[in-house]
């Protein structure tokens, strides 16, 4: 089975073809970095032009790089939501035409299962797995429990996680997307230890995040500091302050993993992997955090590797094939979806988007 996967839920074009044999035959993603980096974040009307301005090219790409024409295909999957909708229905209406012009079955893809299933692609791993996604939209601890069967055991009660690297970055004047910039600064950093940040939520009950905090003590110590050296801020502050926070992160992450292991544990005690996925399990300092906690546990740990972490149309076209493989697929009417929780029996949580 091969499968066409085109993902433009953000700010990433993306088309890859994937078999069922978990063979990536070719995985193209274009970034718009360029094009938002003079307004400090994504604007959704010039994400949904450059989409439109450049899937068909990529497409072409992928299918020449996989080295099939398009009659080889078995189906074609697109992101269906959530995400900027400008964008997603630009990849929808283009998988469509493809799906109608060669009597193709189209599958649409929550582009949150794309995450969600990575690892299956690149580790095979097997259900049920314990899942921390992490990316720009969404901080969320899920029970993957098969192709469609999330229970969700925590979220964030405001801020995601890759929106915190990303606040906290423009905060310290590193530029866009924050989240590689204040890994690099970290990593710079001569005093990692100089400044002691709020951890939100560590040890409370339950398995929910919380950024918002965080973020203003980054502010208020950038204010402070910015005060004391005439408004700016010293390379060697910079970097020490995105030191503190990325531990900071790393260690609210890993005690946040460890209630839902144990809640995990008690619903399968059959066991089952830690998994993590999304733009910010990219992050090597949260990989090897959580790669640590893992090991205490007992449990295999499983991080896809890096430029699968972050957007890409390979994790759509292998979600597409799994629900493909179990009989699914959607019709040409389908409608773009802005919001689509993975769990939709999840309590909402005020002013959260599942
Ligand atoms: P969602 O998947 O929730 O819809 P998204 O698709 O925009 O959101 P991803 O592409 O999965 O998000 O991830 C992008 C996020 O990951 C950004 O916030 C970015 O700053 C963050 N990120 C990327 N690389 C790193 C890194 N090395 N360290 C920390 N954060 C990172
Ligand atoms: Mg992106
Ligand atoms: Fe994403």
């Amino acid at each position: 089975m091969i499968v066409l996967g085109i993902e433009t839920s953000c700010d990433e074009t993306a088309a890859a073809v994937v078999t069922d044999a978990r063979e990536i035959r070719a995985d193209v993603v274009l970034s718009q970095l360029d094009d938002h980096t003079p307004y400090g974040g994504v604007v959704p009307e010039i994400a949904a032009r450059a989409h439109l301005e450049h899937l068909d090219g990529l497409i072409r790409r992928a299918m020449s790089e996989a080295g099939i024409g398009f009659g080889d295909l078995d189906a074609v999957a697109a992101t269906g939501g959530p995400g900027l909708i400008g964008g997603v229905i630009v990849g929808v209406m283009t998988a469509k035409a493809i799906a109608a012009a060669r009597g193709l079955p189209f599958v649409a893809v929550n582009h949150l299962e794309g995450h969600a299933l990575t690892a299956r692609l690149t580790d095979n791993v097997a259900f049920p797995y314990l899942l921390l996604l992490v990316s720009g939209g969404h901080c969320q601890l899920l029970a993957v429990e098969g192709v469609g069967r999330y229970r969700r055991l925590g979220t964030t009660i405001d801020d995601a996680v890759g929106e915190a690297f990303d606040k906290t970055a423009k905060l310290l004047g590193l530029g866009y997307p924050g989240g590689p910039l204040v890994e690099k600064a970290a990593a710079r950093a001569t005093n990692p230890a100089r400044f002691e940040l709020p951890r939100p939520m560590l040890g409370r009950p339950g398995c929910d995040f919380s950024f918002s905090g965080l973020k203003t003590a980054v502010r208020r110590h950038v204010e402070e500091l910015g005060v004391l050296s005439g408004g700016i801020l010293s390379d060697a502050d910079r970097d020490d302050l995105a030191a503190a926070f990325q531990a900071t992160v790393a260690e609210v992450l890993a005690d946040r993993c460890a209630r839902a292991i144990r809640r995990f544990k008690e619903d399968h005690p059959q066991g089952g992997a830690l998994v993590v996925a999304g733009g910010v399990a990219a992050n090597r300092a949260i990989r090897s955090r959580l790669s640590t906690l893992a090991e205490t546990h007992r449990m295999p740990f499983v991080a896809p590797p890096l430029r699968l972490c972050t957007d890409n149309a390979a994790m759509i076209a292998w979600a597409g094939i799994e629900r493909f493989r179990m009989g699914e697929s959607d019709p040409l009417n389908f409608a773009p979806r802005p919001r689509w929780p993975l769990d939709p029996n999840a309590a909402p949580v005020i002013g959260r988007a599942g």
